[in-house]
């Protein structure tokens, strides 16, 4: 049987009403959701009274529109598909948006229920939920996480900039001065054209001074030249004791050397390990001026550690600048490059160790603790 014009119509809504005529036993009836019967060129032929509110059309301006009217242009070929191909002759449900009055649109989930009579397809049912608050949400949570991951990367990005940037700023403040006096030197000795002895001298202690300040850069700017090897810890302390005597020897300190253990190794570049404990030992001996007891003690400790401490009898580091040591260039000495604490924090990390400090007016204690090398 084929079913022509405006047959199709009403043979739409008898269905529609045949299926409400026991009002008890209708789907449609006690169905409060939102629903419109289209017929296959896409024309609304009915719709519930739940349009109303949701949509805000009147019933009968609703069943003068078309689906291309109602539904969001974006969606259309979808629904226009959907509602009409042969494929569509099934049961279906997919997201959409409904162009509500005033060109607001609207979020829907709409289920398709194909509407057959005697095998032939006349139309569907097309029931239609507000999905506004479960689509705000779901993109208030995708914008949260890349919220998140945005966040995790800036302040990631932010550490290193923060360091990276103080140390720029820092090496370009550091290294303007010495470069300003070198070069004014330089534009005097070109101007009277003699050498004069002095300048040269002044020249020379300005770029010992560059260098110096370079050297110590390049252990935070050059981590990846590191050589790792078994280092006996009493064997690199008293190289380093040795090292240092004649300096303490000048300041009249007295090195106390205390290790309860014998043969003690650790991993580690022994270039960096010595430069770790310099730095320590020389601020120690920088904080006697009128000379003291200067203690190295050496104790392994149960986690599968060892400690070494520093321990000096000098002025201290005063609570307020307590937490400025070991920023880039802080220092409170004339001659000082501000570099030593940084350094050597810098290295005890990258031997994954760590580090105390201690100190209040009767003197400092340096603490660093790193692990064992075991040879199982
Ligand atoms: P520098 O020795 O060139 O000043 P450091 O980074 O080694 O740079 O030390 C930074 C600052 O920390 C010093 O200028 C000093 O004020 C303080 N400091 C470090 N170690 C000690 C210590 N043992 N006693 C007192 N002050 C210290
Ligand atoms: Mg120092």
């Amino acid at each position: 049987m084929v079913i022509h014009g405006t047959d199709r119509k009403s043979i739409l809504l008898k269905v529609y009403r045949d299926t409400n005529m026991d009002k008890d036993f209708s789907i449609l009836s006690k169905n409060r959701d939102a629903f419109i019967l289209i017929n296959l060129s896409g024309k609304i032929e009915y719709a519930s009274h739940a349009c109303e509110p949701l949509l805000g059309y009147s019933r009968d301006s609703l069943q003068l529109l078309g689906l291309n009217h109602l539904f969001v242009t974006d969606f259309l070929n979808q629904a226009q598909t959907f509602f009409i191909g042969r494929e569509q002759e099934k049961l279906d449900n997919f997201d959409a948006q409904v162009q509500v009055i005033e060109g607001c649109t609207l979020d829907v989930n709409v289920t398709s229920i194909p509407i057959f009579f005697e095998q032939e397809l006349l139309g569907s049912y097309l029931v239609i939920k507000d999905i506004t608050f479960i689509k705000q949400n779901r993109i208030m949570m995708e914008r949260e996480n890349e919220y998140q991951t945005i966040i995790n990367n800036l302040s990631r990005i932010s550490e290193k900039q923060a360091t990276a940037g103080q140390l720029a700023a820092g090496i370009a403040h550091e290294i303007r001065n010495p470069i300003t006096a070198i070069k004014g030197f330089l534009q005097l000795l070109m101007g009277e054209n003699i050498g004069n002895k002095i300048y040269f001298e002044i020249i020379n202690s300005e770029i010992d001074r560059i260098e110096v300040i370079l050297k110590e850069l390049m252990v935070l700017a050059k981590p990846s030249k590191q050589k790792y090897e078994r280092v006996n810890l009493k064997v690199l302390l008293d190289q380093i004791v040795t090292l240092m005597a004649s300096q303490a020897l000048l300041n009249n300190i007295q090195i106390i050397k205390q290790f309860d253990f014998a043969d003690m190794w650790i991993l580690g570049d022994m270039n960096q390990l010595k430069q770790v404990f310099i730095n320590y030992i020389k601020n120690a001996i920088e904080a006697m001026p009128d000379g003291g007891l200067l203690e190295i003690n050496g104790n392994p400790l149960v986690e599968g550690q060892v400690r070494i401490s520093i321990v000096d009898q000098g002025s201290g580091i005063p609570q307020g600048i307590l937490n400025q040591i070991g920023q880039p260039f802080f220092t409170t000495k004339e001659n000082g490059t501000g570099l030593g604490m940084l350094v050597s924090w810098q290295i005890i990390k990258e031997h994954k160790g760590d580090l105390q400090i201690e100190s209040d007016s009767n003197g400092t204690s340096i603490h660093v603790k790193l692990p064992v090398f075991s040879q199982e």
